[in-house]
């Protein structure tokens, strides 16, 4: 079913940077075969069959490809009335020309959290489409009036929001909640989004606001559980977020207000924070620009500022840390700026790890990306400098970005 890579890579001259140590290595090669890792080292390269891709690095660094574990494909515009007018057909062809600039940007998987489905991983894995590793969750699960709610306040019309593709849909009650839980999962989510709290995309609720119960949610993540898959939650407020930590969720979206006891309970349960400053910082920016509705303009400072002391203190504690970008519509572009925006509370070796270690143990997929371990898959990008010194080098990559490889094969 998937595209076949041609059968051996051996990538020669190159500095080889695990993010497990936080290391360079002087000059080495690699070499993958049928899409995976297959050795490296220093010194003479082994010899390679005719049909050997070789790249010559030329003294650039070769690092796992990135991990982006919060992206929304199919949120390719700001503008609501406009989307209204989208097929389902229409509003997948975009989100898939998304995805492939994701991966053109160095990510070779995301983690999509807002409505990617099955038949655009599979798009992607048969090669039909361009794109990165799509790691999907199906819709987000609101409760009404709840974040996925975004009804006009003249709409009375029931159920909410079944026809937008991108959109959450609702369930109220332990009992809707399950049932969401196992649709979603039937149609091979690998993780479920719940939306506790109110947002700032969503024009008709508060930051601060508690949404669902701490049964609604147990009920959810047992599902999860017995699914073999985790709940993960966007959420701002202790409050929300606490609530939805004791309740056993694995992940928290956000987290921007956090508390000490969200730090406890996060390391208590060893659980993953996805901070998404970008999404804020480019918003106060550019979201005017880009039509963004003012109800939501307005929420932007509630979070922002606290963004970056959430993730200082987050970082400090030893918390596990994932990158996540959350970025809407044309500001897409912005999705490697996280990089930088972090830099100023953390060291380039850390966040390099949240996005790819760190990002791979929150997926399920620890050895199999975001390594260079021989095994994993061969998902690698290809860059000049030095990221443990520079983080930046990664935020151009028209300009430092020489090469792309997913499964093996050069993008
Ligand atoms: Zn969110
Ligand atoms: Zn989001």
């Amino acid at each position: 079913m998937t595209s076949s890579p041609p059968a051996r890579l051996l990538i020669t001259n190159a500095r080889l940077l695990a993010p497990e140590s936080g290391e360079l290595t002087d000059a080495s090669w690699l070499e993958a075969v049928d899409g995976r890792i297959a050795a490296h080292g220093t010194g003479r390269p082994p010899a390679t069959p005719e049909d050997a891709r070789v790249v010559d690095a030329g003294g650039a660094t070769v690092l796992p490809g990135l991990i982006d574990a919060h992206v929304h494909v199919l949120l390719t515009t700001f503008d609501v009335h406009e989307a209204a007018n989208w097929t389902a057909g229409y509003a997948t062809a975009r989100a898939l020309k998304e995805a492939e600039r994701m991966l053109r940007r160095g990510f070779t998987t995301v983690r999509d959290v807002g409505g990617a489905d099955h038949g655009m991983a599979r798009a992607i894995e048969e090669g039909l489409s361009i794109g990165p590793r799509l790691i999907y969750g199906g819709k987000a699960v609101s409760q009404t009036g709840g974040h996925g709610d975004i009804r006009p306040l003249g709409d009375d019309s029931l159920p909410c929001c079944q026809h937008q593709v991108a959109g959450a849909r609702i369930a109220d009650g332990v009992e809707q909640v399950r049932a969401a839980a196992r649709d979603e999962f039937r149609k091979g989510a690998a993780h479920l989004k719940l939306l506790v709290s109110g947002g700032v995309a969503s024009p008709h609720d508060e930051v601060s606001a508690v949404q669902y119960t701490e049964e609604e949610i147990r009920a959810a993540v047992t599902e999860a559980e017995n699914h073999k898959r985790y709940v993960t939650v966007h959420a701002y407020h202790p409050r929300a977020v606490n609530q939805a930590l004791r309740a056993g969720v694995r992940c928290v979206e956000h987290g921007n207000l956090l508390d000490d006891e969200t730090i406890a309970l996060l390391l208590e349960h060893d659980a993953f924070l996805v901070p998404t400053l970008v999404t804020y910082d480019q918003m106060a920016q550019f979201g005017k620009l880009v039509g963004m509705p003012e109800q939501t303009y307005n929420k932007i400072a509630d979070v922002r500022e606290a963004g970056l002391v959430a993730l200082e203190r987050a970082h400090k504690a030893g918390v596990n840390l994932v990158y996540g970008s959350d970025l809407l519509g044309p500001l897409q572009t912005a999705q490697l700026e996280e990089f930088n925006l972090r830099a100023q509370v953390q060291p380039p070796a850390d966040i390099l790890r949240s996005a790819t270690t760190t990002a791979a143990r929150l997926l399920r997929m620890e050895g199999q990306i975001g390594t260079l371990a021989v095994g994993s898959h061969a998902d690698l990008i290809v860059v000049n400098g030095n990221p443990l010194e520079d983080i930046s080098v990664l935020t151009r990559p028209e300009e430092n970005l020489l090469h792309i490889i997913k499964a093996g094969a050069i993008v």
